[in-house]
């Protein structure tokens, strides 16, 4: 399980003993439990594990119609996991105050 650092006070917070989750117009957000600080991930790295899922998406058709060859559209997919991955785990987090 992945563990998300919170932005105000440097707590790991478990994504499973996370105080609180919820969800604000499709962003996910957490609670700290231990400075009940609202947190979410920045902008830039939600659009790019978006632009990674496309990415995969569009690598996995190309494979499975074999356009492009056997290597080109397992490559492409592999890229697409590998961004996605990236974002996942070296996204910063933004503290979230609610209007
Ligand atoms: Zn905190």
């Amino acid at each position: 399980m992945k563990i998300q650092q919170c932005p105000a006070c440097g707590h790991k917070i478990n994504l499973k003993q996370a105080a609180a989750t919820k969800k604000v117009k499709g962003t996910f957000m957490l609670q700290c439990g231990k400075c009940k600080e609202w947190s979410h991930e920045c902008q830039r790295a939600a659009i790019l594990r978006n632009v990674g899922s496309v990415v995969l998406i569009i690598g996995s058709v190309m494979g499975y119609f074999q356009l492009g060859g056997v290597i080109l559209g397992p490559l492409i997919a592999l890229a697409g996991v590998l961004l996605a991955l990236t974002t996942l785990l070296f996204a910063s987090r933004v503290i979230y105050s609610a209007p």
